[in-house]
C-alpha cells in the first residue's frame, strides 16, 4: 500500500531532478489554480489504492469536476474542496465508472449547504439521467426542503447533452468537447479546458485516435487514459464473466506504446497517465507504465496517483 506523503515527497524528489513542473500534496482551495487526479484507476471496480475516474480542475479556486466515478465526492472533500463550492461538471461518456456518482456529488453538496447552481455536461442521456436521479431520491429530497428547509436542490443542478464543439465559455475558461472513439459507445468525448492558466485536455475514454493527438496540440497538460496490455492477460483471469473483457479493453482504449504516439504529436509540457488499467496491479511500477510512452515521447510524464496535485500554471 503506497503511502501518500511518502509518495508525493518521493515524487518531488525525482521531479525536482529533472526540473518538471511543480507537483505538491493537495492543499485546500483559497484561490488556487490546480490539477487534482481524484481518482486513477479505469473500470467501475472497487478496492485497492486507487479510486475510479474523476478529476478536479480548480481555476481561481473554482472547482471543475471531469468524470464521477464511485468516491468522486470523497475524493474532492479530500482535496480540501467544499462540495458546495462546485459549480461545473462534466461526463465524458455513460459507463458507469464516469457516472455513478454524478448525481450523489451534487446530492453530496446539497447536504452540505449548495445554494448556488451546477452547471453539467454530459452526453446525450446526461439529462434524462439528472431527472430520473431525482425521482429515485424524491422522497429524500422533498423530505428535506420540508422538513429542514433547504432550497430545491432540483432546480440548482441545470445539465445540458452536449455535441463537439465549444460547450462552456465564461470568463477565464473555455471548454470544448470532441468525440473520440471507445466502441461500442458512440457518444463519447475529450475536453479541453483552455483556461487563464493553461491549457488542459482530458482524453476520456479513447483507443488510439490522431483526432485526439491534434485536439491536445498546445496543451500544457494532457491527461491521457492508459492501457498496460500485458497486464491485461492477468487482470481478466482475476474477474468474473471476463471472457469479453480483453477484447473490449483492446478494442476501446489506448495502449502505452499508442500514448506515446498521440504525446508525439501534441507535444503537451506534461504528460499525465490515469484511468490506469489494470489500476488495481500492485506488480505494476510507475517504469512500467511509462517504458512504452518512452517508446515513442520523450517529453515531460508521470503517472498519476490519487491527491497528485499539479500547480497551475505550469512553470
Ligand atoms: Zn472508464
Ligand atoms: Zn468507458
Amino acid at each position: 500500500m503506497l503511502d501518500r506523503r511518502s509518495f508525493g515527497l518521493s515524487l518531488l524528489a525525482s521531479l525536482a531532478s529533472a526540473a518538471a513542473p511543480q507537483i505538491a500534496a493537495a492543499q485546500p482551495a483559497t484561490g488556487a489554480s490546480k490539477l487534482v487526479l481524484i481518482g486513477t484507476k479505469g473500470g467501475p471496480r472497487v478496492g485497492g489504492p486507487r479510486n475510479n475516474p474523476s478529476n478536479l480542475l480548480l481555476v481561481d479556486g473554482v472547482p471543475f469536476v471531469v468524470d464521477c466515478g464511485y468516491g468522486a465526492a470523497r475524493g474532492v472533500v479530500n482535496a480540501g474542496v467544499k462540495l458546495p463550492d462546485i459549480r461545473y461538471i462534466f461526463v465524458t461518456h455513460h459507463h458507469s465508472d464516469h457516472n455513478l456518482e454524478y448525481g450523489n456529488i451534487v446530492d453530496a453538496a446539497w447536504s452540505s449547504g449548495l445554494n448556488a447552481p451546477i452547471r453539467s455536461f454530459g452526453p446525450k442521456g446526461t439529462v434524462e439521467m439528472t431527472d430520473l436521479y431525482w425521482k429515485l431520491n424524491r422522497f429524500d429530497v422533498e423530505t428535506r426542503i420540508a422538513d429542514e428547509g433547504k432550497p430545491d436542490p432540483r432546480k440548482l443542478l441545470q445539465p445540458t447533452d452536449i455535441e463537439e464543439g465549444v460547450i462552456l465559455d465564461i470568463p477565464g475558461v473555455k471548454v470544448s468537447a470532441l468525440r473520440v472513439p471507445h466502441p461500442p459507445i458512440a457518444d463519447n468525448f475529450a475536453y479541453k479546458f483552455e483556461t487563464k492558466v493553461g491549457v488542459i485536455v482530458f482524453s476520456g475514454d479513447t483507443a488510439y485516435s490522431e483526432k485526439l493527438a491534434n485536439f491536445a496540440k498546445g496543451a500544457d497538460i494532457l491527461v491521457h487514459e492508459s492501457l498496460y496490455e500485458p497486464g491485461v492477460d492477468r487482470m481478466v483471469a482475476r474477474v468474473p464473466f471476463a471472457a469479453t473483457l480483453k477484447e473490449h479493453l483492446l478494442a476501446s482504449h489506448t495502449k502505452t506504446e499508442d500514448i506515446g504516439r498521440v504525446a508525439a504529436i501534441a507535444k503537451p509540457k506534461l504528460l499525465v497517465l490515469s484511468h490506469l488499467v489494470p489500476g488495481d496491479d500492485p506488480t505494476i511500477t510507475d517504469d512500467m507504465w511509462l517504458e512504452g510512452v518512452r517508446k515513442n515521447y520523450d517529453g515531460k510524464a508521470v503517472v498519476a496517483k490519487e491527491q497528485m496535485a499539479i500547480d497551475l500554471p505550469l512553470p
